[in-house]
């Protein structure tokens, strides 16, 4: 009987691919028994309950969004990849549309804003009102929607969709790129996450010791199955019960035949933003606000870190409730060291001005006075460079060109692959930096392994004198275990050395990284609501997935 369970469910979590598409007919699985079964406390009642921190009429539960417009922030010569073989690599984006008859096309336009944040793989399902739609591949939004028959079967006013990066060991797996898609009990349910939970594999465990079976080996999967085996109705209330058995970062938008549902975690690690579109109404959701800019709808606010906020499509009602008593914020920051594009507002602050900032501070506190000229690592170093070279009175030069056009296949993740790389991305201005002395400013340094290319290039193809490398952030020194992909903390240069080892590595004749003091400095009174943790290991969810990795290895 509970064998028998178990395979219904697991077939009902399985996306049906019908060659590039999915359809998802009616069919039911009823959850084993029992279907609490990892929770250790129950949901408050009456349920649902309000945000305190969003102000919204009490009475009805339900809010009409004011409009608030904002100043779209537009540079397009840094409108596209910063993908880099050296850096973190956030792992997704996610959007979420509804109450628009193009759906599924914005969705697309959407993602393609978001491509920064995951290349391995992209997908959108869509609702016409009863049944769910979907469409996913391997590769760029370009590359999977590049055919217009793939979005022509993706119907209805609703979507959301993402893009992804793969983690180690599932880069090609089809079943790994979202949203998935589940049947539950009452229906059918999308989900697409950006994010990562610390106890996956405790929740995956459990859940796997009761007879569940995963088609993938993402932890979105887990957030299915708690949400399936759930005994609460309605549909919200099993949302929120498996929230509850979360830890971690996860911002999420869930999509069902007329409702579109978006979540984010308690300390609020990972964006996710709300807007309206003109002219339709139409309600978006977004990992950033540039991913609004594209499609034409007006900011409107953040989702507030543990706020479910839930769009009906048969009435556009909005409600906004509280999945469980707020904690601590702890927004990333490295959100605005690397990932962001710089015409996205993300965490409230516009990212071109902060990493302008880093630049000028970095200036202030490590000058390289007998230098003769500031340049970017482009893209993501070019407004600290600016910020840089204005406080410090140095000229600003385009000394290294950033192909835009190099193919993802040239790229291979091994030590020779990533020099290729390098060279394939950056092209030194001989003319520009031709026996000067050089600040050349990053964002960050990881494995270190680009950095010293990029010194070598000045040098030798461009002729440059001397290199002064100057980082706009602190030290990497401990993995992230919130949704980002770093290396592990024995790669990160800057745990294995200090800074004079790096300098020596990379070849510059001097180095000097953001202090973290100047870097909280930035962000003022609010910079206890960022998490820092990969450049002070001081983490405000502990990593439990490693720990029970290491008792497994044991
Ligand atoms: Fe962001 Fe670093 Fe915190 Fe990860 S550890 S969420 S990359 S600040």
């Amino acid at each position: 009987m509970a064998a028998t369970a178990a395979a219904s469910a697991a077939a009902s979590l399985a996306c049906r691919h019908d060659g590039h598409h999915s359809v998802f007919p009616s069919f039911s699985v009823h959850p084993p028994e029992p279907s609490r079964l990892f929770l250790s406390k129950a949901l408050p009642k009456p349920y649902p309950f309000l945000c305190d921190n969003y102000p919204i009429a009490a009475s009805s539960h339900r809010c009409m969004l004011p409009l608030t417009p904002h100043a779209a922030l537009v540079d397009p010569s840094h409108a596209f990849l910063s993908a880099d073989e050296d850096k973190p690599r956030d792992e997704c984006g996610v959007v979420g549309i509804i109450g628009d008859p193009d759906a599924a096309q914005l969705c697309s336009l959407a993602l393609h804003a978001l491509q920064h944040r995951g290349q391995e793989g992209a997908g959108i399902v869509s609702s016409d009102g009863s049944s769910l739609h979907s469409a996913t591949g391997l590769g760029l939004v370009s590359e999977v929607f590049s055919d217009p028959g793939t979005l022509a079967p993706l119907v209805g006013e609703a979507s959301i969709g993402h893009v992804r990066y793969s983690t180690a060991g599932a880069a090609s797996s089809l079943a790994n790129v979202q949203p998935f898609v589940a049947g539950y009990r009452f229906g059918k349910l999308a989900v697409a996450h950006n994010g990562n939970l610390v106890n996956y594999r405790n929740l995956r465990s459990a859940l796997e010791s009761k007879g569940s079976i995963f088609n993938s080996s993402s932890d979105t999967e887990v957030i299915l199955h708690l949400i399936a085996t759930s005994s609460s109705r309605p549909l919200l209330a099993r949302i929120v019960e498996a929230c509850e058995a979360l830890e971690g970062a996860y911002s999420l938008v869930f999509l069902t035949a007329n409702k579109l549902f978006a979540v984010r975690d308690p300390h609020g690690f990972r964006p996710l933003v709300m807007g309206r579109r003109r002219p339709t109404g139409a309600i978006v959701f977004a990992s950033e606000t540039c991913a609004l800019d594209l499609i034409n709808a007006a900011f409107v606010r953040e989702v507030n870190p543990g706020e479910v906020v839930v769009v009906d499509s048969r009435d556009m009602s909005i409600t906004s409730l509280c999945l469980m008593p707020s904690k601590s914020r702890k927004a990333c920051v490295f959100e605005h060291v690397y990932f962001a594009l710089p015409n996205s507002v993300v965490f409230g602050h516009p990212v071109h001005s902060s990493r302008y900032s880093f630049g000028a501070a970095l200036a202030r506190e490590s000058p390289a006075p007998s230098a003769d000229i500031v340049i970017p690592v482009p893209d993501s170093g070019f407004f600290a460079a600016l910020g840089f070279a204005e406080a410090s009175g140095l000229p600003f030069r385009q000394g290294l060109i950033r192909s835009h056009y190099v193919g993802r296949t040239f790229i291979e993740p091994d030590k020779e692959g990533r020099n290729l790389a390098v060279k394939l991305k950056l092209a030194p201005v001989r003319g520009i930096l031709e026996g000067k002395s050089v600040v050349v400013v990053d964002d960050s340094i990881v494995r270190g392994t680009t950095s010293s290319k990029i010194v070598q290039l000045i040098k030798t193809a461009g002729g440059a004198r001397e290199v002064h490398m100057r980082i706009a952030s602190p030290p990497i020194v401990g993995s992230c275990y919130y949704g980002v992909d770093t290396p592990s903390s024995e790669e990160l240069i800057s745990n294995r050395m200090d800074v004079e080892g790096v300098r020596q590595e990379i070849g510059c004749e001097s180095l000097a990284f953001l202090s973290l003091e100047s870097l909280r400095g930035v962000f003022a009174d609010e910079a206890h609501m960022f998490c820092d943790a990969c450049f002070t290991r001081d983490y405000p969810v502990p990593p439990r997935n490693q720990e029970i990795e290491q008792l497994v290895e044991v």
